[in-house]
C-alpha cells in the first residue's frame, strides 16, 4: 500500500517534493497563499505585474536543468539578458556582466510552479497549524481546528521559522540554519520616465537590486513596474516600523539613486518578508543531513527548502530533489 504524505508549502520545494514523490505515494500539498509559488510570487494589481520575491534564477545542478529543459522548450521558463548596471550614492554607475545564463519564468516567477502543479492534489488557503499523533499516524489540524486527515509522514517546505513551529524536532536541530528579512517595494512608473538600464545591482544604500520588472521575458513593457529590494540589515533594523514610513524611506532612495522624479512615481506598494533569505549553512550540523534537508525517518518527519542549502531558488529545488531521492531510496 502507498504511503500518505503530508507536503507544507508550494513554493519550489513543496512543488518538486510533490511531483517527484507523486508515483510512489499519495500526496496531499497544503498552501495557506492564495496561489503556487511562495517566494517566487507575482503580485498583481490592475493590469500591473510585480515579481515581488526572486527576480531570476541561475542553473547550476545537471538535476535542476533537467528539470527546466520542458519548461524552456514550453516558454514557461525564458533566458533573460537584461542591461544590468551597478549603483552606488558613493560612486558612478557601472555596467556589469553576468558570466553564465539567468533564467526568469513567463509571463511572472510563479508561471514556473503553474507549470509544474497540473495532476498534484494541492489545498490552497489551507494554513497547517497543528500536528497531532494518532494511531501511529499524523493527524494535521489547520489554523480554524478543522482536521485536514491523517498521514503516514509530514515534510514541511515552509520557510525556517514556519518549520519549526510546526516540526516536534528538538531546538538544536534548527541551531546551522538562519533567515533573514526584506522588503520588496513595487513601483508603478511609466517606461519612458525610467533610465536605459533594465535592473541594478545596487551598493552602499538600503536597496540592493532594483528591477524594471516589465523589461523581464514575456512582460507587457507598457505598464511600467519596478520592483526594488532593500538590503537584510536595513530591512531587520527598520522591521516594525511604520510600513507607510518605510514604503516612502525605499522610495525616495530609488528616486535618488536612478534620477527619477518623485512625480514619476504613480503608486508604491511595499511587502514584508519576514523570511526571505537563508543565511549560509554549517555543514555536519548536528541533527541535519549534510545532503540538504532535515530527516527523522523514525517519527516518519521530514523538512527542506531552500534554507536548508544556504539560499536561492536552486537551493530550493536541490533539498527537495534530495530528500525525493533518499525517502524513494530508502522504501518510506
Ligand atoms: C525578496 C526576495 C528576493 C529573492 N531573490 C532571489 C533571486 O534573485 N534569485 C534566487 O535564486 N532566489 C531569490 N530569492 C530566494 C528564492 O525566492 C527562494 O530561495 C525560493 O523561492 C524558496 O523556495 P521554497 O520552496 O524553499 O520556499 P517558499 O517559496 O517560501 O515556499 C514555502 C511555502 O510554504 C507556505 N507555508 C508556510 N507555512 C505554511 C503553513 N503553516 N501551512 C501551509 N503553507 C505554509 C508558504 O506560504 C510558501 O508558499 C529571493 C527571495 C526573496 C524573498
Amino acid at each position: 500500500m502507498k504511503a500518505d504524505i503530508a507536503i507544507i508549502g508550494a513554493g519550489l520545494a513543496g512543488l518538486t517534493l510533490a511531483r517527484e514523490l507523486s508515483e510512489h505515494a499519495n500526496i496531499s500539498l497544503f498552501e495557506k497563499a492564495r496561489g503556487l509559488g511562495g517566494r517566487m510570487s507575482t503580485r498583481r494589481r490592475d493590469e500591473h505585474r510585480w515579481d515581488h520575491g526572486a527576480q531570476f534564477f541561475t542553473a547550476r545542478s545537471r538535476a535542476f536543468k533537467a528539470l527546466l529543459k520542458p519548461f524552456i522548450a514550453s516558454g514557461d521558463v525564458v533566458e533573460w539578458q537584461p542591461n544590468i548596471t551597478t549603483l552606488s550614492p558613493c560612486q558612478p554607475a557601472y555596467k556589469r556582466p553576468w558570466f553564465e545564463p539567468h533564467y526568469v519564468a513567463a509571463p511572472g516567477m510563479n508561471s514556473l510552479l503553474k507549470a509544474m502543479s497540473p495532476g498534484l492534489n494541492i489545498a490552497l488557503q489551507t494554513r497547517v497549524e497543528t500536528l497531532q499523533q494518532h494511531n501511529g499516524k499524523w493527524r494535521l489540524l489547520d489554523d480554524k481546528g478543522a482536521e485536514l486527515g491523517e498521514f503516514d509522514w509530514v515534510i514541511s517546505s515552509a520557510p525556517l521559522p514556519q518549520t519549526q513551529v510546526l516540526l516536534p524536532f528538538a531546538p538544536d536541530t534548527w541551531a546551522d540554519f538562519g533567515m533573514l528579512p526584506c522588503y520588496a517595494l513595487m513601483l508603478k512608473v511609466n517606461d519612458s520616465d525610467l533610465p536605459v538600464w533594465d535592473a541594478a545591482k545596487v551598493n552602499d544604500s538600503s536597496l540592493r537590486w532594483i528591477a524594471f520588472n516589465h523589461r523581464l521575458p514575456g512582460r507587457n513593457r507598457e505598464l511600467g513596474a519596478v520592483v526594488a529590494h532593500s538590503t537584510a540589515d536595513w530591512a531587520a533594523n527598520h522591521l516594525e516600523d511604520c510600513q507607510d514610513t518605510v514604503r516612502n524611506q525605499l522610495t525616495a532612495e530609488f528616486c535618488a539613486l536612478t534620477g527619477v522624479s518623485p512625480q514619476a512615481v504613480k503608486e508604491a506598494q511595499l511587502h514584508r518578508w519576514r523570511y526571505a533569505l537563508a543565511t549560509e549553512v554549517t555543514k555536519n550540523a548536528l541533527g541535519h543531513d549534510p545532503s540538504g534537508y532535515v530527516l527523522d525517518s523514525e517519527r516518519k518527519l521530514a523538512a527542506c527548502g531552500d534554507w536548508c542549502l544556504g539560499g536561492r531558488v536552486e537551493a530550493a529545488f536541490t533539498s527537495a530533489h534530495q530528500l525525493a531521492a533518499r525517502l524513494k531510496q530508502q522504501g518510506f
